[in-house]
């Protein structure tokens, strides 16, 4: 097969931008559309998506995937659920099928993220594998002996959704204290804006509005030295190293691979996390060290991931 015939299209559905990549076999980028998920209508979402491969479409593109936040049931490319989008029962592979003319495969964006890391990115030819997306919520991918893991439905690694904290913030998913909202960037998001209400040098980072501060700009004071912000972004490293410990308890994986939008704060998030799991995990002086790491593909793992599943799924 020549390289122009085995090309693909991957979609990441995030919950504020939607992101198209074309992409050879191996994974490298030849084309690339970004575009803003409308809010809450799940019909304009969709058109947004068909948009976007529209974008970025090529009469050498033999398959689509897309990666979408929530519960993609296995099968049916249907996204059952998302906990922060507007998405219920959500007809993606068909509704994408129609526009593109391939077949379409549909995956949980952190799914795709894992198998993307796992064939070109951090995790490459790493046989078990736990991969952790965290942007607005937490999601998780598995490679477990060498293939993707998706349960008996589709619906397997969803982390974010483990409670760690009763009667905690309330989550996207409707339950209280998940851990992804202690541990995600609206974590950092919620105590950055109640820290800014009597920190005056991060209010000023949004113009002066302490409910107008974002994760980012939190991220960004604290790699400047401001230590309020830096004390945030620890403790949300704190606490994503105590969930990534338990669930090293669980799974045993050789490398977990931090990801997402958040995951780009690198040492200022993980090294926090890797001293909580270090303090956690059953035994750290008895096993071998499980190396938390950061994305080699950035942000772009859900969509490059999908990409290369579907052209899998092709052959
Ligand atoms: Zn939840």
């Amino acid at each position: 097969m020549s390289e122009a015939a085995s090309q693909a299209v991957g979609i990441d559905v995030g919950g504020t931008k939607i992101v198209a990549l074309r992409v050879t076999d191996e994974g490298k980028e030849l084309a690339r559309s970004v575009r803003p998920t409308p809010a809450d209508d799940m019909d304009a979402t969709l058109a947004t998506l068909v948009a976007a491969l529209g974008d970025v479409s090529d009469p050498d593109v033999v398959a689509v995937g897309v990666g979408a936040a929530g519960l993609v049931e296995e099968g049916t490319g249907v996204l059952r659920f998302a906990p922060n989008l507007a998405w219920r029962d959500a007809p993606i592979a068909e509704v994408v099928g129609r526009a593109a003319g391939t077949r379409v495969i549909v995956e949980n964006d952190c799914t795709a993220g894992a198998y993307g890391e796992y064939r070109v990115g951090a995790a490459r030819g790493v046989a078990h594998v736990l991969y952790i997306g965290v942007g607005t919520g937490i999601g998780g991918g598995l490679i477990l002996g060498g293939s993707l893991y998706r349960g008996a439905h589709g619906f397997a690694a969803e982390v974010g959704h483990i409670v760690v904290e009763p009667d905690g913030p309330v989550c996207g998913c409707g339950n209280r204290g998940c851990w992804e909202t202690v541990a995600s960037g609206s974590a950092i998001t919620r105590e950055g804006r109640a820290a800014a209400r009597r920190h005056a040098p991060l209010a000023a980072r949004a113009g002066g509005d302490p409910d107008a501060v974002t994760g980012h700009m939190v991220v960004d004071a604290a790699r400047d030295g401001d230590a309020v912000a830096r004390g945030i972004v620890t403790e949300v490293g704190r606490r994503l190293g105590e969930g990534i410990a338990g669930l090293v308890n669980v799974l045993d994986p050789a490398t977990v691979v931090v990801g997402g939008g958040v995951g780009g704060a690198g040492d200022l998030l993980l090294d926090p996390a890797r001293t909580a799991f270090v303090d956690a995990v059953e035994a750290a002086q008895y096993r071998p060290a499980v190396p938390i790491v950061e994305a080699h593909l950035g942000t772009d793992s859900a969509a490059i991931g999908a990409a290369l599943l579907a052209l899998e799924d092709h052959r």
